[in-house]
């Protein structure tokens, strides 16, 4: 009996002592330091069922990460479950199931953000994104979000076009950047000074050339006014575009209203695979440290959200420390409209 009690208090002891070493070293990561603040200018509030931990799950990661500040966008298409699919989608890719837009998705965000303190909406820039941009009527949805939220808007996106094997699964036409139904978005988002974020890929994971370049090229060349963000370099899953490197310098020489994020599958293929930085990019960065921003993409769920942004560490301990900052943090606030003083 003896033996036994003296057992359990050594495991209380030992299990205390765990305790004790768990709750240390979480208040050590949110204690942590980091060399950089992050801006995180690319994150989807809810998955592609519109799901979401909630915006208190992602605040809290925010702080974790030292993330002050956020691009939040919903996700502008819905994955179907079909009638015959007895296991229920919840990535686009998880089955061949046709996604459609879902308008609802900016509601669910602008929600959200309405409920918190002013202290936390002031971290979030959300934009507005549940439009089918192959729909003529696509305005008409943005401006009925800019009069039902006024002042909750900087920018509109993550807009997607092509994007590896989900343009296959959106009912109608495919989407392409250069289509002339977006051609009145771009033009209201160019007057009100609302920049846009799209994702078109480059290319083609069949030929690995750069086959939809063209798509994106018109439509930043026909519209220099409007501010343009080309979500991940326009890298996608699969694919290893020959040229991205030159192509992005050409890009970015030629038209003033290009800027880019790092953001989803890009950093470990193309600018750090295996976690080292390219030196080539590192360069294109430092010649062009007012063009690029960061982000994680993470999409309703952020379990991994402090991984997922801090691996940035690398890249920014690689570049000089203004580039680093700029490319951290500074740049997102150069591109975004000031905030009226009505916001929240
Ligand atoms: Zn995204």
């Amino acid at each position: 009996m003896k033996k036994s009690i003296s057992i359990i208090v050594l495991l209380l002891a030992f299990t205390g002592h765990i305790f004790t070493q768990e709750t240390n070293s979480s208040r050590l990561i949110e204690k942590t330091d980091y060399k950089y603040k992050i801006n995180d200018v690319h994150c989807h509030y809810v998955d592609f069922v519109q799901h979401t931990e909630g915006i208190d799950v992602l605040l809290k990661k925010m702080d974790s990460a030292s993330v002050e500040n956020i691009v939040l966008f919903g996700l502008s298409v819905t994955k179907l479950w079909t009638d015959y699919d007895r296991q229920r989608p919840v990535y686009y890719d998880d089955n061949d199931a046709p996604a459609y837009y879902y308008a609802y998705t900016d509601v669910i965000l602008a929600e959200a953000i309405k409920k918190l303190p002013k202290e936390q909406k002031d971290r979030l820039y959300p934009m507005i994104c549940g439009f089918n941009p192959v729909d003529r009527n696509g305005l008409d949805h943005i401006k009925r979000m800019v009069g039902m939220y006024p002042d909750l808007w900087v920018g509109i996106g993550e807009v997607f076009f092509r994007h590896d094997d989900l343009t296959r699964m959106i009912y109608g036409r495919n989407p392409t950047a250069n289509c002339a139904s977006m051609d009145p978005v771009y033009e209201y988002a160019a007057e009100k000074n609302l920049p846009i974020w799209i994702h078109s890929d480059i290319g083609d994971p069949i030929s690995n050339k750069p086959t939809f370049l063209y798509e994106m090229e018109d439509a930043i060349k026909n519209h220099p006014k409007t501010k343009m963000v080309w979500c991940h370099i326009g890298d996608t899953r699969g694919v290893d575009v020959v040229g991205l490197s030159e192509i992005t310098i050409r890009l970015l020489n030629a038209y003033p209203n290009l800027y880019y994020d790092i953001s989803w599958v890009v950093f470990e293929q193309i600018i750090a695979p295996e976690g080292k930085p390219d030196p080539e990019w590192l360069a294109i960065f430092e010649q062009f440290p007012n063009r690029f921003m960061v982000g994680t993409d993470k999409i309703g769920g952020f379990s991994d959200y402090v991984q997922t942004i801090r691996k940035y560490d690398v890249l920014f301990d690689a570049l000089s420390p203004e580039t680093a900052k700029k490319l951290a943090s500074e740049n997102m606030f150069e591109l975004l409209p000031k905030r009226s003083k009505n916001a929240n």
